[in-house]
This record gives structure tokens, sequence and C-alpha cells, in this order.
């Protein structure tokens, strides 16, 4: 493979993102655009700033990948506002987490944008709209700063609106960028302008699908370019009409989406789901945009006026479906997961078959290639995925003694796969989820569960002759587990691929430490969407050998860039980082005592007194869909979906309440503690010390006067002379293994991720009811504390709660500390395993900080000089202290 191919657009904010071809659109967030906004815009002049940053918050929260932010307007100081509000972007991790686009049409405003931004952002926009000379020395500016950029196409004639005069543009200013000014191809974004259609005048008839074919121009003769625009433009003539915007949205990006355009900006609550736009219409919209037919337009603005306001159909009709040919309804049933008539079907089906594998290789498969093509296309979710599955299942449990009567062959699999969460770990809902879809596209899973030693994994997959292993890991000393098992892979002449997924897992841990073990294929596969083409593309004969070249190659590449960057890294000695540490002046503060010291358990909880406390946005992201609750249930693309999860979801919950199948224990305390030798706490009960935690400091070189934080700064030191307290606890749900197996035993494997799903819910709201109960009532530091259930998801309370394997304490060995102090295991029955994960799964453990200043950091790497004295200060080894604090970071 030559070096070219694997140029792609890189951006980031404190994460990166990687625009490749297999990349999802990439959709630009504009709300924080003065000119697009007028909430933004009279925030940002009224100088509201922390209400202006929560517009940016909402954005990121709702999906955007990119921020564009413009302060272009005649009332604003528009450099200072951007400085500003990059600046305060800065500071929030949840909003600077995405690649910023800086938009402005005055070079000053994009340059002191350029000067303060982190990350590597993208300019918005240059253009050869006042000559050669200017574009390139701006486009060497934005070089020298590290930035992409959007390139209008518009010269010094004017705005492109044509095929040809957009191609024109696109092909002088990419030859001029790559050839003159030495410019990244890949950083290169073309906006080809999307102007409106069905406006009525002749010369507007192709605006629609100019850009399109333009578009499709550019991506196949310009290389590694992307292209852009905003969406919204192309409906204008119908504004106040959103049926029919909505639905010409949809089409319009699902042509320019296939010709290769890859970012814009789409406002996602005017998308309508590309399938459901009724057929009528969608007729006469892609009349419009693909300019098929003279009078379009007219026939396009008589429909619009019926359907004008006009609701969505209801499904009064809902069981029409059931009058049309068996094939129909086996696919219906499959696609819409409705398992309340697949045994009927099924039989029907079995009766006109000569051998019943007929029904299951005919009927049902046939059925679930529209659900695989539907998903592959990104017009199905994974929910509605498991429930096909399940319909699935059903079908086949039915089917199955009359196969086995018959002696048939065999059904062929695609392959066959094995899965398995590693040793000491025991989270596997995102590894059951992926299992399922794998198993609806006809690969055999062997599923070997949780916890599984590397000698069983590489067992079975002798035994069972498997095509491929597929590990899942969701906290740090699984990578290492992750690691072992590629080296043993090695030793013992494997040659089937390793897919590496879970919480932890990521790209550059898989590309530095794992994908160096083992000759063959190594991958890392984190969404349960991705992993279906993966393992086709793995698996086929075919495809291959290319497809493992191009894999190693990537990963090598990636990895070098990875190493790289890592070193251009500053750290600090941990000496000279305690001396810069975070200073409170403990001689201002008086800190309250505990109204109680000591140890408690809490085993009458009634789960409803947990549901004010539920945060259900984690669970839809376990399930791949993204957003925030309650919001998520009115998003026009998953807003359906998330609405059928979460009403499934509460029929659950309302049963096992009823039922009390699930059990929730927890243990705490509070105790008295000081700082001691900078960054240890001990811990004492009455008087006598009891504990050590063991806290890790920031090592990152910083700017002048920025501290180097560890937990233990947030106890008074013993030298204050102020007696301290810090809290320790432990929350558990029980029985939702039991619960799972039940509905997995009647092949329901999306009940039985639902309850695994639901338990961990309980036990993350039950951590949040415990704290309330702490700061008001047992410590009682805040007894007269409100808050709602938003403000308490956002953590509003005064301190905080900080969790081992977080960023802040990112070392589980703390676990151990905790376990001795409060007794978890003989208190509650809370287990640790090997790796320290919590048994059972559904679990949260932490500490209680309560002073006010307390608040939640990230570690950063940690060197080697810290982990020397970490090990001396525990008194283990040297090599069990980098095993524990190691894995974290692949570049550690
Ligand atoms: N409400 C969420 C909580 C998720 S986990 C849910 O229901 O799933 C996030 C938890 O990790 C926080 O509640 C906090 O206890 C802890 N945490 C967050 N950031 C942290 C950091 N930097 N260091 C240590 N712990 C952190």
């Amino acid at each position: 493979m030559s070096k070219a191919e694997s140029k792609y657009m890189r951006l980031s904010g404190l994460e990166p993102l990687i625009i490749t071809p297999e990349s999802n659109f990439i959709n630009v967030g504009e709300r924080t655009n003065v000119a697009g906004s007028r909430k933004f815009l009279r925030l940002v002049k009224e100088e509201k700033f922390d209400e202006a940053l929560a517009i940016a918050r909402h954005q990121v929260d709702g999906g955007a990948q990119i921020i564009d932010i413009n302060m272009d307007d005649g009332l604003i100081d528009g450099k200072q506002a951007m400085v500003r509000f990059l600046n305060l972007i800065a500071s929030e991790p949840d909003i600077s987490r995405v690649p910023i686009m800086i938009d402005s049409s005055k070079w000053e405003i994009i340059e002191a944008g350029l000067q303060v931004v982190q990350g590597k952002s993208v300019v918005n926009s240059i253009s050869l709209k006042e000559g050669k000379e200017k574009f390139i020395w701006e486009a060497t500016q934005i070089k020298r700063y590290g930035a992409a950029v959007i390139v209008m196409a518009f010269d010094e004639v004017g705005q492109a609106d044509t095929y040809e005069r957009r191609i024109e543009i696109a092909e002088r200013s990419y030859r001029v960028l790559v050839d003159e000014v030495n410019f990244a191809p890949e950083d290169i974004i073309f906006d080809l302008n999307i102007f409106p259609v069905a406006t009525g005048m002749d010369e507007h008839r192709k605006n629609a699908i100019d850009f399109i074919e333009a578009t499709r121009w550019v991506r196949e003769n310009l290389p590694h370019a992307s292209v852009s625009g905003g969406v919204s433009n192309v409906s204008f003539s119908f504004r106040g009409n959103n049926t029919v915007r909505e639905a010409m949205h949809s089409v319009f990006l699902y042509y320019a989406i296939k010709a290769g355009m890859n970012m814009g900006i789409v406002n996602p609550s005017m998308l309508e789901v590309y399938d459901d736009i009724p057929k009528d219409l969608l007729a006469h919209i892609e009349d419009v945009i693909l300019d098929r037919r003279e009078d379009a337009t007219e026939r396009l603005l008589d429909f619009a006026e019926t359907v004008k306001g006009k609701k969505k159909e209801d499904d009064g009709k809902a069981l029409e479906w059931r009058n049309k040919p068996l094939q129909d309804r086996i696919t219906h049933a499959l696609v819409k997961g409705i398992d309340t008539f697949i045994v009927e079907d099924a039989e029907e089906a079995r009766l006109s078959v000569d051998k019943p594998i007929e029904v299951i290789e005919g009927h049902l498969m046939s059925g679930m290639n529209v659900v695989g093509d539907l998903f592959g296309e990104g017009k199905m979710f994974l929910p509605q995925v498991v429930k096909s599955a399940r319909v699935m299942k059903k079908a086949v449990a039915y089917l199955n003694p009359f196969i086995e009567a018959e002696k048939g062959e065999e059904q062929q699999a695609l392959g066959k796969i094995l899965m398995a969460t590693v040793k000491g770990d025991v989270h596997d809902i995102g590894k059951n989820i992926v299992s399922v879809v794998l198993g609806c596209n006809n690969y055999e899973i062997v599923d070997l569960g949780v916890m599984v030693p590397p000698e069983k994994i590489i067992e079975t997959a002798k035994k069972e002759n498997v095509d491929a292993i597929g590990l899942s890991g969701l906290i740090t000393p699984s990578l290492d587990e992750m690691v072992y098992l590629a080296k043993e892979m090695e030793r013992q002449n494997f040659e089937i691929p390793l897919l590496i997924g879970g919480a932890t897992t990521s790209k550059a841990h898989t590309a530095v430490k794992i994908d160096t073990q083992y000759k063959n294929a190594v991958v890392h596969v984190n969404d349960a969407s991705r992993a279906v083409t993966v393992v086709g593309d793995l698996l086929n004969q075919n495809t291959r050998n290319e497809y493992v070249a191009k894999l190693k190659n990537d990963y090598e590449q990636f990895r070098d860039k990875f190493l790289k960057r890592g070193k251009e890294k500053h750290y600090i000695p941990i000496e000279e980082a305690r001396k810069r540490k975070f200073k409170i002046d403990w001689e201002s503060i008086n800190i309250p005592k505990p109204k109680e010291l000591g140890v408690q358990k809490l085993e009458q909880i009634s789960l409803k007194d947990l549901l004010p406390f539920f945060d259900w946005s984690p669970f839809f992201r376990s399930w791949d869909l993204h957003g925030k609750y309650p919001n998520i249930l009115e998003d026009k693309v998953v807003g359906e979906q998330a609405t059928s999860l979460y009403e499934d979801a509460q029929k659950m919950l309302q049963e096992i309440i009823q039922k009390q199948s699930l059990k929730a224990k927890a243990v705490f305390g509070v105790f008295e503690a000081n700082t001691i030798n900078d960054d240890d706490i001990s811990i004492k009960k009455k008087g006598n010390e009891v504990g050590i935690f063991r806290t890790l400091r920031q090592q990152l070189k910083k700017r002048e006067g920025k501290p180097s934080f560890a937990l233990a700064d947030f106890i008074a030191p013993k030298e204050s002379g102020k007696q301290d307290y810090m809290g320790a606890f432990c929350t558990a749900i029980f029985g939702a293994d039991e619960l799972a197996k039940v509905y997995k035993d009647n092949h329901d494997d999306y009940n039985a991720i639902m309850a695994q799903a639901i338990a961990d819910r309980f036990a993350e709201a039950f951590a949040e009811y415990l704290h309330h109960r702490v700061r008001t009532i047992h410590w009682g530091y805040a007894s007269n504390e409100n808050l709602t259930n938003a403000e308490l998801i956002k953590e509003g309370y005064k301190g905080i709660r900080p969790a081992p394997g977080y960023p802040a304490c990112p070392d589980h060995l703390e676990k151990e500390t905790i376990w001795d102090l409060l007794q978890v295991e003989e208190n509650i029955g809370v287990t640790l395993t090997e790796s320290l994960a919590m048994w059972p799964a559904a679990a949260v453990s932490g500490y209680y900080f309560a002073n006010e200043e307390a608040m939640y950091f990230g570690l950063g790497k940690i060197t080697d000089d810290q982990v020397r004295d970490f090990a001396s200060r525990k008194g283990i080894s040297l090599e069990k202290a980098r095993k524990w604090l190691h894995p974290t970071i692949a570049d550690n």
C-alpha cells in the first residue's frame, strides 16, 4: 500500500477526531454562531458567557462532533469575544473534547482564535475571492498554526453557482494549496455552496444536483480533500413547512453523502428518517432535488400544501401487515422486532418447504439480510437489531426440534467467533451486544462469558477451530490481559484475527501495545455497528489478505505518530510537582465535624427510593444511542428508538420493583483523615491509624501558576493542626445475572441485556442516593441541600465522589484499601477479582471529599520516578507498581 492511501484528516479537541473513509457523516454544530442563532448573539452581546457556554455544551451533548464558533457582528468586538469564548471552552472538558471550527470573515479574528484554541481546529473559511496572493498568505498562516481549512467555492469573479464553476474553483484552489503552499491535502475541506431549490426560478433548478455532482467530482479528482456544506439552505423556499423541509434535508443528504459529502451543518431536529418519508412525498422531493422533471417545483408546491402541518399517520392499521404474503410478514416481524406471531409464521413456512432447515436459510435469512442492510446504511439502530435477533432466535428455537428429527445438515455459518471478557473482568454488556449482532448476521458465536483465563481462551479457540477471537474488558488491568493473550497467540502460531473492544480499550493502546505482539490481524472495534463489517472483511477469503495488510500498515503509522506525539510533551519530576501542589488556605477554613463517624451498612433499601436518582443518559449510550435524556426521546434521528427502548426499560423496572428481583446493598463510612507526606491520606479511627490512601499527582508540565493536583491536596495536612475527614463507600445490586439468565434461556437476549443495563443504572443511582444521604445526614455538612435530578447528575453539590479507575485516581489498587477499611466483603458480600474488578458487576465504589475546592481532574501520564516513589510508599515491588499504574495510558 502506498503511504498516500492513509492520509486522513485528523482534528482534535481533547479527543481526536479522525476522518477516514469509513467514518460516518461528520456533523458540525452551529448554534454558537452569532449569525445563525439570535439567542447566542444576545448572550454574547450581554456578556452572559456562562449561558453561551451552555449552548456549546448542548450542541456537544446533542451529538455535534465539531462546533462552529462565529462572532462576526457589528455590535460585538469579534476578536475579543472569540478569544474569550475559546478560553472559556478550553476549561470545560465536556465541550472542548470536540474540535473547534473558527468561523469568521475577518482574518484578524481567525488569527486571534488560532492563537488560543487548543487541539487541531478548522478555519472557516478562506477563498480566492480577493485574489491568489491573499489566499496564499492566509493558507500559509493557517498551515503554520497547524489547522485544517474550509475553502469556499468563491473566486475573483464571484461565487460558484454551477457545476462547472464549482469544479473550476475547487481545482484551482486545490492546486494552489497543494502545489504552492504545500498544504496537506487531507486538511482541505471544500464548501461547494448549497443553494435553495424549488424557488420558482429556472436557474435554481439544478442547485442541488450541481452541488451533488460537484461533490462527486471533487472526491474523485482531488485526492484526500473533504466536502462540506450547510444543508438547511436547500429547503429555504419551504420555510414554515417543516414536514417538507425535514424530508428535503434527508433526501438531499442521502444523495450528497453517497456522492462523498462527508461533513456539514445539519440541525438534527430538522431531519426525517429517510425510510419514513411517505412514498408520494419522497417522489416529489426527489424530482426536485435531482431535477428530474420540468414541472417538479410546481408539483412539490402543490403537494406541500396537502402535508402542511399534517400529523404523521398513526398506526391505527397496526396489524395490516398480517394480511401480507408469508415472506413479507416474516421480514416485517424481523425488521420491527415483533415476536408475537413468529412461531405461527415459522410453522406456516415449515409446512411449505421440504426440509425445515430451509426456513432458516430461506425465509429467516432473507429477512435478516434486510435487517443487516438497513443497519449497515444507518437506517436502523442497535436496540432494534437486538430485538430482531430475539425474533430470529425464537423462530430457530421452534424449528430446531424438527431439524434434529430429520438429522438434516447443519446450517452453514459465515464463520465461528470466540467472544470473552478477559480474566479478572466482569463487564459484558457491550460484548453481549456485539455477540448478538454478529449472531444475527450469520456468524456462530462461542461466548465464554466473563473472567475467562487466557488458557481457556486459547484452548477453546483450538478445540472449536474458531475463525476469530474477540476480547472485551472494562477496567485498565484488562488491557494487560489482552497484551498477554496476543503474545500467547503469537507464541502458539495462531493465524486468526484478534478483535479488541470495551470501555478502556483504545486504538492507541491496541496499536502500541497489542498489535506489536501478534503478527496477524489485531483490530480495535469499539462499536457494535462496525463489528459486522470488520469481521466480514477479515473473514472473506478474497479480501482478507489485502485488508489485513492495510490494517497492519494503518496501525504501524498510527503507532509511529502516537509515539512521536508523546515525546513532545514535557513532564516534571514528582518532587517538583509536589512543590506545585494545589494549596488551600486551611487557616481560614472551619471544617465541620461529621454527625456520624465509622462504618455503616445499608441493606433494607427499597429499589423504588432509588428511582429519583436515575441518570438515564448512560443507559442509552450502552445501546449505542447517543444523546442526553430526556431530549434524546425527542431526537429526530434516534428519538423513536430511544422512546421504545425507554418504554421497555420502564416495564422491566416496574416488574423488578414489584417482584424485588434485584437487591441493593451498601456500606459506607466517614473517618478522621489528614494528609501526610504530601500525597498520602492517613485514616484514623478514634485517633489510631487504620489505613492510608496513596494518591497520585499530575506531572504534566503546566504554565506558571497552574497547580499539579493530587486528591491529597483536598484534605487538611497534618501540619495544619486541623482534624479533617474523608469518606468511602461501595454500593451494589445483586441478582442481575440470575435475572438475565432467565431471559437468555428463553432466547430473549434483548431483555437479558436490558436486565444488566438496568442493574447498572440502579447501582449508579444508589451511589447518588447514598452520597446525598451522606452529605445531608450522616456527615451532614450540607444538611439544607435541595437539588433536582438534573443538578445531581451534573454533580452540582459540594464535595466530590472520585472512583478508583477514573482519571483522578486511575490505579485500582486503592480499592483494596477501601475494602479493608469498610470490610466490604464481610459486610455486603461484594468481592474483588484478581484484576480488582467488583463482583457483582453492577457495583460502584469510591471516596468522599467534602471540601468546597475539591474537583475532578485527570492524572495523565505517570512517569517512572513517581512509580518508584509509589512502590516504596506503598511497600510493593516496582514490578507490581508498574503493572497497576502503567496500563492506563498507551505511552506509559
Ligand atoms: N451519573 C453517572 C456517573 C457515571 S461514572 C452514571 O449514572 O453512570 C462517573 C463517576 O466517576 C462520577 O460520578 C464520579 O464519581 C467519578 N469521576 C468522574 N470524574 C472523575 C475523575 N476525574 N476522577 C475520579 N473519579 C471521577
